[in-house]
Parts: C-alpha cells; structure tokens; sequence
C-alpha cells in the first residue's frame, strides 16, 4: 500500500509508549501523546520527519508532559480532549465524540472513553484498522479508575469492543506481563491466555513490545473484556487494585 500511515512506536519513561504516525504522501506527522519529548525529538530527526500534530489522550503528565516543548520546537498544533481541555498543555483543538482528526490522508475518529479520566479520548483510524487507546483498555488489563466510575469504565470497553475484532489496539503502556500474571489469576484454566502469557514472556525477554493487539486477541484473554456486566467489571478492577 502506497499510502498507509506508518507507525513508528517510541518506547519513553519507564513502561510508556508514545507513536509517531507518518504520511509519506503529504508529509504529516503525528505524535499520540507525549511522555518524553527529548526521545520524541530524537526519533523524528533519525527518520528526518516533521511534527505537525500532537494527539493527546488524555491528561496525564506521562502523556502530555513533552507537549510545550515540541510545540516550541516544531510548531505543531495540539488536539486533546475537550473535557480536559484546561489540563492539556498548549492545546489548539478541543475534540469531542465523533470528531475527526488527520494524518495526512488518513483519518482518525474520536472515542469519547471515560473512566481512566473524566475525558479520556481514543482515536479510530478506521481504514488503517489501528486505535490510539492510551490508558483505557492495556493488553489484558484496562486503565485504573483515576476519575470516572466502574459504569464509566465498562461502557468505554464496550465501545472499544464494538470495533471490527481485527483492529489493532496501541496502548500507552508495556503491562502486559504484569497484567497477564494477573488475568491468569482470574482464568487459570484459559487456554488462550496461557498461550499469549508464553508468547508475551518470550517477546519481553527479548526487550520486544507486547504492543500492540489485536481485539480479537483482547476479547480472548483480557479479564475486563470477559467481565460481561458492570458488577463482574467492577469486582476484577477492585481486586486488580489490590493484587
Ligand atoms: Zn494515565
Ligand atoms: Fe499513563
């Protein structure tokens, strides 16, 4: 494909990921989110690209924290969350549900997905069946409950698990391990969640991202995912909390 975004994943921090996503054909260049912007600059000037856009998820320091200083730096414009609009450095366009955002030819959709925070956005780039879902859904696991409610929560999982099954899902943060150690607490006789855990602790060995995956596979092995109804939802995150 002549045209499709690419995405450059810039590992920042201790656990966080920010991408970068590229369009050849205009030049375009996004950043979703901004944990670190010194790597971020680092990354964009090894593969001689411009920033033109930061997409922020949500307002989280590890997520926004390198926005004033990339804006300074390459004059991009900022596009956050409305809801969280005067928490998100240097933001330019305040972006609610069903608003779109682009990349070049590529275009994103965005997912109101509340719970981590208040107003926590996720962006849909349909056509290149990928999602930018931050701190809402990790691989087998899902964003602590910061601001919003459990009932918050399981309603932005199900609009996330209302994607077509083989879009890929780019979390925020490498907690797969983590989170599977958990989920095998809660499913130990899952078959698939064995064999992805096999799979995830051959890749971290190696230092190679978990990240992303697909909602097929999430819908397989995420204990939020495979709650079914709020209350259960809410129990496995209370004991997530405390595990
Ligand atoms: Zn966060
Ligand atoms: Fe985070």
């Amino acid at each position: 494909m002549l045209n499709s975004m690419e995405i450059a994943q810039i590992p920042c921090l201790d656990s966080n990921y920010a991408y970068l996503l590229h369009d050849s054909a205009s030049g375009s260049t996004s950043a979703i989110d901004t944990p670190d912007a010194d790597v971020i600059l680092d990354a964009l000037e090894q593969r001689g690209w411009n920033l033109t856009d930061i997409f922020n998820t949500h307002h989280h320091g590890d997520h926004t924290g390198g926005n004033l200083r990339l804006k300074e730096k390459t004059g991009c414009r900022i596009t956050g969350p409305k809801g969280e609009a005067s928490r998100i450095p240097g933001i330019d366009v305040e972006a609610v549900e069903g608003d779109v955002v682009r990349v070049g030819e590529s275009v994103a959709c965005v997912i109101e997905v509340p719970g981590h925070t208040k107003g926590h956005i996720a962006y849909h780039f349909e056509k290149d069946n990928v999602a930018f879902v931050g701190d809402t859904l990790f691989s087998m696991g899902c964003g602590r409950l910061f601001e919003g409610t459990a009932k918050q929560m399981w309603n932005s999982l199900n609009k996330l698990m209302r994607l077509p099954e083989s879009t890929l899902l780019y979390c925020a943060h490498e907690y797969t391990e983590a989170n599977g150690a958990f989920a095998l607490s809660v499913e130990p006789n899952n078959t698939d969640l064995h064999a992805r855990m096999e799979e995830v602790r051959m890749l971290r060995s190696k230092n190679i991202p978990t990240v992303p995956s697909s909602l097929d596979m999430e819908k397989r092995t995420n204990p939020f995912l495979r709650a079914g109804s709020e209350e259960v939802f809410a129990d496995i995150r209370r004991r997530k909390d405390c595990f």
